[in-house]
């Protein structure tokens, strides 16, 4: 068997979110851990509210996330598949005109349920004589294309949900393209991943009614199906569904913010899922044990703030070879950057927060003095160098021997003295790339 082709095809109608990155992510984690390809399609059949800057956003976003698409495609560049593919059903009497105007077809429609009838397409448009369609022509009107469906029961086994029928024979006629000629998303995204060989479509459960008319598509252009798996939604605590314009929510705005890339991997892919929402290191530490199987079917509702909480985790298990790029953009680099890391990322809640502590490791420290005569003692019992790890228990250890102090009393002054802060990182790990001269200044008060 060829390797997996799967595909995440958003509308570049507006910034993407944490819930567009459940479908991303899942697509993306698919890829890799079947030696798959990962398709980015832009759904922008609809011009008007399509926009070039948000394709250009949703594809940092997804790199940023980490998903790197092997192709990247626009449903813009594509028109003439589709105008082929109609064709064919055309040809082949699967797609027929239609002259109703949305007014009429809601009267029918009420009409329809005023009688107790479900509100299906009656297929009235088969029915009219070369007369009437000539006549509708003479009016200028223009008819919208509706597939015909055949009346089967349409089953597939879903790659989340298990087997799962839909019955066509209670849908009305889809319209494909309407008056204006442009396409509804149906067909184009059946004749693209034909075209490009998408064996998994994985995409929310919204889309199961249309995966019933996607498959006598797929049929109707000779093509087999690909395996379908339809994932649940996020959804926020309290139970709504996220919207493209939840602002909060975007990926965009949740990055300016600082949370990280990889708490918003894990938050998309882990919640609603038999796996426990977990920090990981790297997309391949939540690849593995993912499968599509743990997605449960009841809504995945998540917590923002367990998201920031998940953030601060993630950030404190990063290894130094994780960040070190990053590091490098706030200038930490050097002999002193991975001991550096190592002593504060346990005490990050943003990524930003790092060059605030590099500073008080490499810049001139204002010292907060608040007990002097402590202090005093506190540079007459300062190891001699060279100075480690446990340089810091030594110290405070003989300190108290001498001053009979411990706890807050002993450590408050010396953290205010060396770091100028009310609190942070263990003083452990910061103390020796303080290093033993300005921890000497600092302690007697002088900035350094
Ligand atoms: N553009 C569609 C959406 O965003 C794609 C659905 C699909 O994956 O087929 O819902």
């Amino acid at each position: 068997m060829s390797a997996p082709v799967v595909r995440f095809a958003p509308s570049p109608t507006g910034r993407i979110h944490i819930g567009n990155a459940r479908p991303a992510l899942l697509n993306g984690l698919f890829a890799r851990t079947s030696g798959g390809r990962f398709v980015l399609r832009f759904d922008d059949t609809d011009v008007e509210r399509s926009r070039v800057e948000y394709a250009e956003s949703i594809e940092a976003d997804l790199h940023w996330l980490g998903v790197r698409p092997d192709l990247v495609v626009r449903q813009s560049d594509r028109f003439a598949f589709y105008a082929a593919a109609a064709e064919r059903l055309k040809r082949e009497g699967r797609l027929y005109p239609a002259y109703e105007t949305a007014d009429e077809l809601d009267r029918r429609r009420k009409r329809q349920q005023a009688r107790g009838l479900p509100p299906v397409y009656d297929r009235a448009a088969l029915r009219l004589t070369p007369e009437q369609v000539a006549a509708f022509e003479a009016e200028g009107r223009r008819p919208h294309w509706r597939f015909r469906l055949d009346g089967r029961t349409v089953a597939w086994d879903d790659g989340v949900r298990g087997p799962c029928t839909v019955d066509c024979a209670s849908l009305s006629d889809p319209v494909l393209v309407r008056a204006d000629r442009s396409y509804l998303y149906t067909l184009p995204s059946v004749v693209d991943d034909i075209d490009l060989g998408i064996t998994h479509v994985i995409r929310g459960e919204d889309h199961v009614t249309n995966t019933g008319v996607q498959i006598q598509l797929f049929e109707a252009l000779g093509a087999p199906p690909p395996a379908f798996a339809h994932h649940n939604l996020l959804t926020t605590a309290s139970g709504d569904g996220l919207s493209k314009r939840s602002g909060a929510l975007s990926i965009g705005a949740l990055r300016d913010e600082g949370v990280e890339a990889l708490a918003v991997a894990a938050m998309a892919v882990m919640t609603g899922s038999s796996s426990a929402l977990r920090p990981v290191a790297s997309l391949d530490e939540l690849a593995e044990g993912f499968d599509l199987s743990r997605l449960s079917r009841a809504p995945a509702r998540f917590d923002e703030a367990e998201l920031r909480t998940l953030s601060a985790k993630v950030l404190h298990g990063l290894p130094f070879a994780a960040v070190a790029p990053r590091l490098a953009l706030f200038g930490i680099v050097g002999a002193k950057a991975e001991p550096f890391w190592d002593a504060v990322r346990g005490n990050l809640a943003h990524f930003a927060e790092a060059a605030e502590w590099w500073g008080v490791v490499e810049d001139v420290v204002e010292p907060v003095i608040e007990d002097a005569a402590f202090l005093t003692r506190a540079a007459a019992a300062m190891p001699s160098e060279p100075w480690d790890g446990d340089t810091w228990a030594t110290w405070t250890a003989a300190l108290k021997a001498d001053t009979g102090r411990k706890g807050r009393a002993l450590f408050h002054p010396l953290r205010l003295a060396l770091t100028a802060r009310d609190a942070g990182p263990d003083l452990k790990g910061l103390l020796p790339l303080i290093g033993r001269a300005r921890a000497w200044d600092r302690i007697r008060g002088t900035p350094a």
